[in-house]
């Protein structure tokens, strides 16, 4: 008995309270969840062996996905020879999922080509949320980018005929064509484009240290490549351009590839 709890405590290092010292969170570890942290300038510190850009206020950020249920954190101060890690446990969230039966089948196939342009128009947007830009956009938070009903929140899933699809991964808000959108934080624009087969008219922008957020089905951009924004700016309006069953604003946040819900920055 002492053998086997001896071999489970090996292959599963226990999970530690608190993050490693040298460094502070300012929000809880949940999935879905965009943390900020702070530490001293000069720390070394990385997330599940990534490392972070470290600005020279000591801020950082990482993001948790979706499905994430554990995450490593490791620091080293300027002054230290060696990183303090430890790993953490990520909140699990309840993420609503709804079945539909009974459905026709394969009625929304993309033809190969309408497939190959999906593709071309997904590898922009992965591009463009490869970027890990030194400023620090995203450390006085966020705020809604408009005004209107909340219609989808992030996580949830539709089961069509016992087949799980993709999960939502981003908050809908709804209000009528034409509504404005406006930047929830400081950034850069780093994607504009006017037709993408899934998502229509759609913009990125880039608020530093690999943190984006995404625009999409808008009626009308407002914006160039390239253009910095204040909070409160003009991104753009409200449509349904691309595959959407109605006016709505797709509002996404990115930690590099991995998908956020908006609504835990903005609530
Ligand atoms: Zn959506």
């Amino acid at each position: 008995m002492l053998l086997l709890a001896l071999i489970l405590a090996a292959s599963a290092p226990a999970l530690a309270a608190t993050p490693p010292a040298g460094l502070s969170l300012d929000q809880p570890l949940r999935q879905g969840q965009l943390v900020i942290g702070h530490s001293a300038p000069g720390a070394r510190i990385s997330v599940d062996q990534r490392n972070l850009r470290v600005d020279d206020q000591g801020r950082f950020v990482f993001g948790l996905g979706r499905d994430q249920s554990r995450v490593s954190l490791c620091v080293r101060l300027a002054d230290e020879a060696k990183a303090r890690c430890a790993g953490l446990p990520v909140a699990p969230r309840e993420y609503a999922i709804e079945r539909v039966d009974g459905l026709p089948q394969g009625t929304v196939t993309p033809n190969p080509a309408e497939q190959a342009r999906i593709e071309r128009e997904a590898a922009l947007i992965a591009k463009a949320r490869e970027r890990n830009d030194p400023r620090s956009d995203f450390a006085g938070g966020f705020v809604r980018p408009a005004k209107g009903r909340i219609s989808g929140v992030f996580g949830s899933q539709r089961v069509l005929n016992g087949e799980p699809k993709s999960p939502h991964m981003g908050l809908d808000i709804a209000a009528p064509v034409g509504t404005a959108i406006t930047a929830p934080a400081p950034g850069v624009v780093t994607l504009v484009h006017p037709d993408m087969l899934l998502t229509g008219q759609s913009v990125i922008v880039d608020h530093g240290h690999g943190v984006s957020s995404v625009y999409i089905h808008m009626s009308r951009t407002d914006v160039v490549e390239g253009q910095e924004l204040k909070v409160g700016d003009p991104i753009g309006a409200i449509g349904m351009t691309g595959r959407a069953s109605g006016p709505h604003l797709h509002w996404g946040l990115n930690w590099f590839e991995v998908k956020l819900d908006p609504a835990l920055m903005a609530p």
